[in-house]
């Protein structure tokens, strides 16, 4: 399979199904609601636009929203994206990996605001996120897994984490469909789960009870008013190519969709996920360093309840990759996940699935059994840092909330905060201010650059 180093047209990731249809918007200036609600083809105005309606972009419009703010949403089939894919795990202690201690600190937060989080969504959407404490295990299967496990576990403890050492037999004992190689694992009681379908699912409903107007065309260019590139010069919609340095009095003013509507807004989130650094006319100072990273993840049917199959995430490293198995309370196994490096290649891989399966088969044999009822790819939206950069960028009225990784389901809560203080006038909240969008080199020096 040839890499694609181009986006495709349409987002890649898997569509939802469409939600139903939007609440009427709540527009800054010029009225958008055509007949029956619904935004017309014609110029709107917003407070506020977020480019991007999956996990992320959901939470950013929806904390908007509930802060009185008129936004809207601008995605082909907002509720699709990575989540769609994803395992929801909310692994902060699972997923630490050395040299992300400030992640850590993020990634905590996240898990402890979740239980509030998951009541505030429910209570406004009417639905159930299948928010569950479960807890995880990860186990190691041979005696090189068991030391570096071990090593993990110093680590964790040098950090304060909370997380338990247990024998081969003491793992069996609270997974008995675990192999009987198992060597020995850690037990994290902190680390829970979310069902990302119905994370989304909920946060379109809570969007659409907030007045959030959605806009179903994919924004093709960023509108930038007061310099080279202003809303009212800017020529139709091409790739995204070098835009000029920005002249001091430039600020970002809504998008072009290609359905043809210019939107304005006062202040514009890119929350494309790993499409976020290829929106046209978003100046390359402050284009974010965001790549795909695609995860093939498997979904199985376990055993009618009474049979008890697994009853937490279990992980492990299987030959250096990692593998986890994740119940839900539904019967679904979620069996991932591949990382994979080709571009906006969502191809689901004979190979992807083989390696999948032999490993979780070496960690539960008895899962080769259970019905195999979908498989899948997405794209995580890759940083440098593997960590997201959120809020204000050195082009005044932009802000990013993209680049989550593989921890875009964990972060989901903090990220509406963080977004929903710096879109009211404040700053980034502390724990989320060491991921500030101005973090990278390019828009240093754009900022330097336009203060020079
Ligand atoms: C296999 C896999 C397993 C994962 N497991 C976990 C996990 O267990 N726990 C966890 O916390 N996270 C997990 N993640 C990560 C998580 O899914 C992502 O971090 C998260 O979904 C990113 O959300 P997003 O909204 O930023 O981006 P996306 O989900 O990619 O959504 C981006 C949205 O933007 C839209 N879009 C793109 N371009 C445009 C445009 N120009 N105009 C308008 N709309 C546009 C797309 O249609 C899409 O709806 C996993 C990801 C994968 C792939």
């Amino acid at each position: 399979m040839q890499p694609r180093d181009t986006p495709p047209t349409q987002p890649p990731t898997p569509a939802a199904p469409p939600p139903a249809p939007p609440a009427a918007p709540q527009p800054a200036a010029a009225p958008a609601a055509g007949p029956a609600g619904a935004p017309r083809k014609a110029d709107a105005a917003y407070d506020v636009l977020v480019v991007g309606g999956g996990v992320i972009g959901l939470v950013t419009a929806w904390q908007a929203a509930r802060r009185g703010l008129a936004t809207a949403v601008a995605d082909p089939a907002p509720g699709g994206g990575a989540a769609q894919v994803a395992a929801g795990m909310l692994a902060a202690v699972t997923e630490l990996h050395y040299g992300e201690e400030a992640l850590l600190a993020l990634n905590l937060a996240a898990a402890e605001r979740y239980p509030a989080f998951a009541a505030e969504l429910a209570e406004a959407s009417g639905q159930d996120i299948g928010y569950r404490r479960c807890g995880a295990l990860s186990v190691a299967l041979d005696a090189d897994d068991r030391a570096q496990l071990r090593e993990l576990h110093a680590f964790q403890q040098r950090l304060g984490l909370s997380a338990e050492w247990l024998g081969g037999s003491e793992c069996r004992r609270l997974e008995p469909m675990l192999a009987p190689g198992v060597r020995g694992g850690l037990r994290i009681d902190g680390d829970h789960q979310t069902d990302p379908r119905l994370l989304t699912a909920a946060l379109v409903t809570a969007c659409e009870r907030a007045g959030v107007a959605f806009h179903r065309s994919l924004a093709v260019r960023l509108r930038v008013a007061g310099g080279p590139g202003a809303a009212g010069s800017s020529g139709p919609a091409g790739p995204a190519g070098p835009a000029g340095p920005a002249g001091t009095d430039e600020r970002a003013a809504g998008a072009e969709l290609a359905d043809g509507t210019r939107i304005a807004a006062g202040q514009t989130v890119l929350a494309a996920g790993s499409l976020s650094g290829r929106l046209a006319g978003v100046p390359d100072a402050v284009r974010p360093p965001v790549r795909p990273v695609k995860g093939q993840v498997l979904r199985l049917r376990m055993p009618d309840a009474g049979t008890p199959f697994l009853s937490r995430t279990v992980r492990a490293v299987v030959r250096g990759s990692s593998v986890y198995l994740v119940p839900r309370e539904s019967g679904e196994l979620v069996v991932g996940a591949t990382s994979e490096e080709l571009g906006w290649d969502t191809t689901v891989t004979a190979g992807g699935v083989y390696e999948l399966l032999r490993d979780a088969h070496e960690l539960l044999p008895g899962l080769t059994e259970l019905p195999l009822v979908e498989t899948g790819a997405g794209l995580r939206p890759g940083t440098p840092d593997n960590a997201p950069l959120l809020g204000p960028t050195a082009l005044p009225g932009l802000h990013l909330a993209t680049g989550h990784y593989r921890n875009g389901v964990l972060l989901t809560p903090v990220t509406g905060d963080a977004l929903a203080a710096v879109l009211t006038g404040g700053e980034l909240p502390d724990v989320a201010r060491p991921f500030a969008a101005t973090r990278f080199g390019r828009t240093h020096q754009h900022r330097e650059g336009r203060h020079a």
